[in-house]
This record gives C-alpha cells, structure tokens and sequence, in this order.
C-alpha cells in the first residue's frame, strides 16, 4: 500500500525556497511527469525507500552509475577504509594508477587516461584536446544526445541538415553556437553532408555509441563504423561518449560490442561506483598533448580522489564477463514482459534496449532518431510512471532517459516490475 508523499511535498516546499527548483540538477524535478519529487532517505541493493516510507525498486540508479546496487557491501566496506585514510591529498596515490589501468584494460581504444569529476568535465576536456590537436574550431554532434552542460555541447542544431547549431540555453553565446554543428542521429548521410561543406574545420565528432539521452536508441548497423571511416577521412578526432554506456553495455564498453575504435572516449557514471567521477582518455599520442606532458591545460582539485578511485575500483571488480551476462539476461526478460504486456493490451509501443539499458516509448514507429523518439506520447508516459511508482517501481521521470538494471535487481524484482507494467498499461487513459 503506497503511503502518500506528504513528506516529500512538505520538504520540496522548503527546498524550493533555498535551492534553484529545489534540486541540483533539473530531471530531479519531477517536471516532465507533472509531480512532486519523491525525496530519498536510503537505498540497498536494488531497493530504495522514500522518506514518507515509501519502498521502490530503483531503476534510475543514480542515473547509471550504481551498477551493482545501492551500498553495496564491499562499496561500502572499501569506502569506509579510505576514508578513514584521509579524504583527499591533492598529491597522487597509487589508487588512482590503479583504476587507471583497469579502464585501459576494459577500454580497447584506450591507452592513458586522465580522471575528473564529472562527465561534463571528461566531455569538455576531450574537446578541448581535439581542437588544439587538429587546430580546428567545429564540431559535430546529433541531435537528441546529451554530452554534459559545457557551452559547446549546450547546443542544438538550426533547422535543415548542415545549419549551424543555436545556443540551446540563454548564457551560450552565439559564437560559441556557431562552431558546433547537429545532425540526427544514425543518419550518416547528413554527416556525409555537413563534412563536404565544412570537413576541413571540424575538429571532432562526438557519439554516444548507444544513445541514451533520448530514451534508449542504439546505433544502426554501419553508423559507427561510418563515422570511423569519414573522420579518418578528413583527419577529424572521433569521440565516443561513454558516460552512459562505458562498462555497463559491455565488459568492453560499446566500443568494444560494436568493434569500433575511437580516438577519444570520455567516461563517467559507472566508474566512480556511485561517487563523482568522470574520465576522458584515448591514443597515448593525442593524451600526451595533456599538461604536465603537453601544453594543453586541464586540471582539478579533486581530481583522482581517493574516495572516488576506491568506490570506482571496489565497484569495476564485481563487473566480471559473467556479470554482463546475467545483466543481459535480466534485460532480455524484462523487455519480453513489457512487450507482452503492451502487445496484449493492444497498446502502441516500441521497445529499445542494449544490456541492462531498456527504454518503452509509446509510440507503435520504430524509434532509430530523436524525431521519432519525440513521437512518443508524453502525457501517456507521465501518466504510466505515476501508476509504476504507486506500484513501487521508480523509473526515470522522462521519456528521454533509459530504465538501468543492475546486478542487485532479483528475478522476483523484474517479474514484480512486469507486474506492475501490466498494471499500469491496464489503467493507461
Ligand atoms: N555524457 C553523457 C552521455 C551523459 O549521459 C551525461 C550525463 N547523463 C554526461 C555526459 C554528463 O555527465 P555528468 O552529469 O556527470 O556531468
């Protein structure tokens, strides 16, 4: 029995007096699926708990990074152990070579890699580095990804293939706009476009290798490899951004699913085990450009942090090959459960998953383009993440974002989860 959300009211309406929309970062909000935020008081493994009592199975999990679940034993155990070493030196630690190496194992394209604290950060650097690599000014992006808040990337293309991109938020300036180029995703043939007029100039193209941040929309077949050969082409940097999908779509990341190599991948969410972290990091030659080793500047105070490194390495460890399998498992069931719920229902949809990343849009068109992902009926997905939460299931409150499964979440979670799917497409207006 769902007790209410009283408490959660009451406290989003002291927040809101204190912090900008009451949280820290927007989609907490709640705004697109017309209520209050629940507020959380704890979580554990796969379950979280509201602080009006409120028990949910958690399939936003920190927005990806918790992997293996809320607090997780050894997460925890390791943490505790560091901190007690002391929270931060401002001088290297040998953890943070460790969980250096760990990536460059798992990472194919990855030889050296430099940490930060977020993936906005990790997205900013690789940027940066490929402009003053190539010294070139443009860059290319598609329509629908999110690659963090940095003014270059807060951009969304002009009308038309090949216009030049508009500030997507008041604060970017025009001149900055101008330089970063969108095109939709899986269409190479406007990337074929957009590199004939301005190739020359483009200093990188940045890919989420499944994107995320538009639902779940994995690439078409020959779309990375695409991208490959027309930036290898034109002497452009290829940046995969796998903030989302680096170490939770694959053992190897989606560069190694699809077998495709990028000059540059960032990396954040998974690798800091549910603390800040972010990573960019590719061929030795482009990293060595990096300061102390090169002239290009990047820095951070909390960079490497020990606390970070340890939650990252404690939580990389439990990410064995078998683990991706079960992660796989899990999604594959929970995507034939919604299917058959909807299909039976008779209820328009289109399912989209790559491992444990499964989105359901609400709309019976294939969904390869944010174009087609706006398609999806949006009052229909509020309305059914407000059923799956009275039925205790939290997931991600946008039909822009992808439910993750982790490792703590039981057979009985995704059947309950499948349950409740029912329910709510059953009680759908
Ligand atoms: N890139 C991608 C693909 C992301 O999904 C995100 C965050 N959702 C970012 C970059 C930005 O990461 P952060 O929020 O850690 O700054």
């Amino acid at each position: 029995m769902h007790k209410g959300y009283e408490r959660s009211i009451a406290n989003y309406q002291e927040a809101v007096k204190w912090i900008p929309g009451g949280v820290n970062s927007p989609v907490r909000a709640f705004k697109s699926v017309q209520m209050n935020p629940v507020f959380i008081a704890e979580g554990k493994g796969s379950h979280i708990w509201d602080i009006d009592g409120n028990e949910y199975i958690d399939f936003i999990g920190s927005w990806g990074p918790l992997i293996i679940g809320h607090a997780h034993p050894k997460v925890v155990k390791s943490v505790q152990e560091a901190v007690a070493k002391g929270t931060s030196f401002g001088a290297p630690t040998k953890l943070e070579t460790q969980l250096a190496q760990m990536v460059v194992e798992r990472m194919p394209s990855v030889d050296m890699v430099r940490m930060v604290n977020s993936g906005t950060e990790a997205t900013m650097s690789a940027l940066r580095l490929a402009r003053a690599y190539t010294g070139r000014q443009k860059i290319l992006k598609f329509e629908g990804s999110y690659h963090g808040h940095s003014d270059s990337l807060l951009i969304k293309a002009g009308s038309g293939v090949a216009t030049l991109g508009l500030p997507d938020s008041p604060g970017v300036l025009e001149q900055t706009a101008r330089h970063t180029l969108a095109v939709p995703y899986n269409d190479l043939e406007s990337v074929r476009l957009v590199f004939e007029k301005f190739g020359e100039d483009i200093a990188a193209v940045i890919v989420e290798p499944v994107a995320g941040n538009m639902g779940v929309v994995p690439p078409q077949p020959g779309f990375l490899q695409g991208l490959r050969e027309i930036t290898e082409q034109y002497g452009t940097v290829l940046i995969f951004d796998e903030v989302m999908t680096g170490f939770r779509v694959d053992y190897y990341s989606a560069q190694g699913k699809y077998q495709v190599t990028p000059d540059l991948t960032t990396m954040g969410k998974v690798i800091g085990g549910g603390l800040p972290v972010g990573a960019y990091g590719g061929k030795k030659e482009l990293m060595e450009q990096i300061a102390p080793s090169g002239p290009v500047y990047q820095a951070g105070t909390l960079s490497g942090n020990p606390i970070a490194m340890t939650a990252g390495i404690a939580t990389l460890e439990e990410m064995t090959h078998e683990a991706y399998e079960e992660l796989e498992r899990k999604g594959r069931r929970l995507e034939k459960g919604i299917k058959e719920n909807a299909e039976q229902l008779g209820i328009p949809h289109h399912i989209n998953r790559v491992g444990s990343m499964v989105c359901l849009f609400f709309t019976g068109e294939n969904v390869v383009s944010y174009d087609q992902a706006k398609q999806s009926d949006q009052k229909r997905f509020a309305q059914y993440f407000r059923f799956m939460l009275e039925q205790g299931v939290l997931i991600p409150p946008s039909q822009f974002e992808g439910m993750f499964i982790s490792l703590a979440h039981t057979d009985e979670d995704i059947e309950r989860t499948i349950q409740a799917n029912r329910y709510a497409l059953e009680h759908l207006e």
